[in-house]
């Protein structure tokens, strides 16, 4: 039973033992032998014969397969039990001995392991003619011969196989008991060995009792089982082969590195063969070897197994085991390398190839570490940029992606090759700076960043320009990667608020004021069903000083205190309940307005304040068209600043159009603080102005003032447009305004914006007068009502 193993120099001391007692005793049984009581003729045939008996029986083992090794059961023990049997055994050692030794010289096995085998060898044919001379009987032919036989040939075998076990064990440090429970098979393969060993003792008897020539009739049983001995290793070699590929494929599918690939391609390799020399290398296999090649991307690996000394068609065997292993691994290889660029992608920006938001994020993070370790400062920039909208919308999304890649492209031109550029989505992107030695040199940065940007920009021929806000966030020694990026974005805000194409770096005050904000919209969204009033300041006829109409102007009612719509409505714009709330004042105007018109006794005109999220709402539209048929036709007046009327998208032209189409009335709010030009005014589909009050303060003292109103007021009637002047406040505005010939007006002259039920107070006094005077209005009456 010799290793086929290759050993590791853990177990020198064991193995060596082992080789010197079985020398020693190989030596002694020589001796015997050559004792002239003991040799005869007989033996000296046997020293002829038995050798290269025991070499071809060797040839036919039977192999217990461990993991990355195997036990080879030999059936040459059957030559000892002849020999011990035979002629009352004495001398039989010195023969096993040399029959031993001639067996394992003729192997291709390393030296150490054909010494340690040959050891093993004779110390274990000596336990066993130990145990047959003790059980007694040898020679005799009465069944305490065979029970000698069977005790013997099972000491044999227990005596190889513990000793191997324990090789194996100290050389793998794995404990004995579990080297020893290796195979279940053990104990079958115990009774086959017996049972074929035994076959010596038949030899034996069949050389006692009948010619010589009579040993003929054994070589046909010994061959038979000779052969299906070989054909049962080679079944079990086999299933080896499977399993270890089989498992070789289960574990490829789950691993997560290369390393790991490596790792089990190793293992499987040596599993498949049984041998510990076979390895995944990165050398092509060497004469004596066989392999098998696994391409892994850009780089060529071999599989490889020993292939010297062994039977033609079990090398083949593993040679096709290798390459089966070899497309297992390759295949992992592949799926690795997917996984991996998937991976990537997740983490890249697919239009410009830039980190995305994941890996920007994970690479700050990585940075304040860094920079806590060398204590040294980080910062964040937040690029939004100011135009792109318009760019998107004009020339569609195609070319819009394309400056979105230039613009990528620059900011990567404008920064170190140590910085991060990121795109976070749309068109935000991101700078991440690492030794930022001083804030001036973050300026210097910014402003880079921001003259590169206000380059033109080609699409479709035209020259575009986009400029961009940047908010810089310089990180703290709380920051994480998260709370930099939220700090950087909260500037960029700051930035774009105070007029776009410029910076902002962060301070404290903006995460306060930030949260202020929040909690606004938070008390905003509690309180929007419950605590907005509506406030109407009158439009007046400036000829008659008749009430024509009003606006309503919302307010909060928060506690005892009623908030102005200038605190609110920009965070209700930004959180999206400015269309909760715009829907809430609408109901409100026509709930109010057939009361107003009562009261007035003539038909009034409601204006309605409307923001530009509204446009896009579907629901908005359904409510206008409800409360156009409630109040009648041209009641309704919807007031629209110049940048949303102006905004140069169809979505916009649509929704606008199809507000007219609804019979609601369109104004521009504010005129003239916008980029108000004559060209655009043509093309729209409204129907007043309202002169912003900045315009009127100086009208009746500035002739400069007053020429800028009157060449408003020029346009406004060549376009065929109502003109109502806002924040009139003094007679002599109203003069001067009602002179120039401006037809309606509003302002604390006439009217503070005021309750339902005090405008309503109003209008009936007003109307009291008219009647009173016999329905003869005169300008000045209206100079009353101013408070
Ligand atoms: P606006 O549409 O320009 O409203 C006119 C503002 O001018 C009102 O301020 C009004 O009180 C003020 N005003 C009127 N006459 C005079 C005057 O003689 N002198 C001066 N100095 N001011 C005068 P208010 O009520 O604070 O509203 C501010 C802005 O809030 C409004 O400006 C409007 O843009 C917005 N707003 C008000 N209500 C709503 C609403 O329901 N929805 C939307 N989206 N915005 C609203
Ligand atoms: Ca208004
Ligand atoms: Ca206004």
């Amino acid at each position: 039973m010799p290793v086929t193993s290759d050993k590791r120099a853990v177990s020198w001391a064991f193995d060596a033992t082992v080789v010197l007692a079985g020398l020693v005793l190989g030596l002694v049984g020589l001796l015997e032998l050559f004792d002239p009581d003991v040799f005869s003729s007989t033996w000296a045939i046997a020293l002829l014969l038995g050798p290269p008996v025991t070499v071809l029986m060797s040839r036919f083992p039977l192999v217990l397969t461990r993991a990355t090794a195997g036990i080879e059961v030999g059936f040459d023990s059957a030559v000892l039990v002849f020999l011990a049997c035979f002629q009352g055994g004495h001398g039989a050692l010195g023969i096993w001995a040399v029959g031993q030794t001639v067996s394992q010289l003729t192997t291709g096995k390393r030296y150490d392991v054909r010494a340690f085998n040959v050891g093993l060898g004779i110390l274990s044919g000596w336990v066993t003619l130990l145990v047959m001379r003790s059980v007694g009987g040898l020679g005799t032919g009465q069944p305490r011969e065979l029970l000698a036989v069977g005790l013997g040939c099972a000491a044999l075998f227990l005596c190889d196989y513990v000793i191997s076990a324990v090789s194996f064990a100290l050389e793998d440090a794995t404990p004995v008991r579990a080297e020893l429970r290796q195979s279940t098979a053990t104990a079958a393969a115990l009774g086959v060995f017996v049972a074929i060993d035994s076959l010596g003792y038949l030899a034996a008897l069949v050389a006692r009792l009948l010619p010589p020539w009579a040993g003929v009739l054994l070589a046909v049983p010994v061959l038979t089982i000779l052969v299906a001995t070989r054909a049962l290793s080679r079944g079990a070699e086999h299933q080896r082969r499977l399993s270890a590929l089989f498992d070789a494929a289960a574990e490829a599918q789950v691993v997560e590195t290369g390393a790991e690939l490596e790792l089990v391609l190793r293992d499987s390799v040596r599993a498949a063969v049984a041998n510990r020399m076979a390895d995944l290398s990165d050398d092509a296999p060497q004469p004596r070897q066989i392999g098998a090649r696994i391409r892994a991307g850009s780089r060529t690996l071999w599989l490889v197994a020993p292939a010297a000394n062994r039977a033609r068609a079990s090398v083949e065997a593993d040679r096709k085991a290798l390459v089966a292993l070899a497309t297992v691994g390759e295949e992992a290889f592949a799926r690795l390398r997917l996984t991996d660029e998937m991976g990537r992608l997740a983490r890249h920006d697919s239009l410009t190839g830039l980190p995305n938001r994941t890996l920007f994020l994970d690479r700050v993070g990585q940075a304040v570490a860094r920079s806590r370790r060398n204590d040294t400062t980080l910062a964040v920039l937040f690029l939004d940029l100011d135009g792109f909208k318009g760019v998107n919308d004009r020339f569609g999304h195609a070319e819009g992606d394309e400056l979105l890649k230039t613009v990528a492209a620059r900011l990567v031109g404008c920064v170190r090759a140590v910085d991060s550029v990121a795109r976070l989505g749309g068109d935000e992107f991101a700078v991440l700076l690492e030794g930022v030695d001083s804030l001036a040199e973050l300026h210097e940065l910014c402003h880079r960043l921001l003259a590169s940007l206000r380059r033109e920009i080609r699409v479709q021929g035209h020259e575009v320009v986009v400029g961009a806000s940047i908010g810089v966030a310089v990180a703290d020694v709380h920051d994480d990667a998260p709370g930099l990026l939220r700090n950087a974005d909260m500037a960029m805000y700051r930035a774009k608020a105070q007029g776009k194409d410029r910076f902002f770096v962060y301070q404290t005050s903006l995460r306060e004021e930030n949260v202020q904000r929040l909690e606004l919209i938070e008390a905003l969204r509690r309180g929007i069903s419950e605590e907005l009033v509506v406030h109407y300041q009158p439009i007046v006829d400036l000829a008659t000083g008749r009430i024509d109409g009003v606006e309503a102007l919302v307010r909060w009612q928060r506690g005892d205190q009623l908030v102005a719509p200038d605190a609110f409505i920009a965070a209700a714009e930004q959180s999206g309940l400015i269309t909760e709330l715009g829907e809430r004042v609408l109901s409100r105007v026509v709930e109010d307005a057939a009361s107003m018109q009562e009261s007035a006794g003539h038909p009034m005109s409601v204006s309605c304040n409307m923001s530009a999220h509204q446009l896009r709402d579907p629901d908005f539209l359904d409510l206008v068209e409800r409360s156009v048929a409630q109040l009648g036709a041209n009641r309704l007046v919807l007031e629209l600043t110049e940048t949303v009327i102006v905004s140069d998208d169809d979505e916009t032209d649509h929704a606008l159009r199809t507000l007219r189409g609804l019979g609601a009335g369109l104004a521009i709010d504010d005129f003239g603080i916008g980029f108000s030009s004559i060209g655009y005014l043509q093309n729209l589909p409204v129907d007043s102005l309202k002169i912003d009050r900045s315009f009127i303060r100086d009208v009746d003292v500035s002739p400069r003032a007053a020429a800028l109103v009157e060449a408003i007021l020029v346009m406004g009637a060549a376009l065929d447009l109502t003109v109502v002047a806002e924040g009139i406040e003094r007679e002599g505005q109203r003069d001067c305004l009602a002179r120039a010939g401006c037809t309606k007006g509003q302002g604390f002259f006439f009217a503070r914006p005021q309750p339902l039920p005090d405008l309503l107070a109003l209008l009936r006094s007003r109307r009291a007068d008219v009647i009173d005077e016999g329905g003869d209005e005169v300008p000045g009456a209206a100079a009353a009502l101013g408070r």
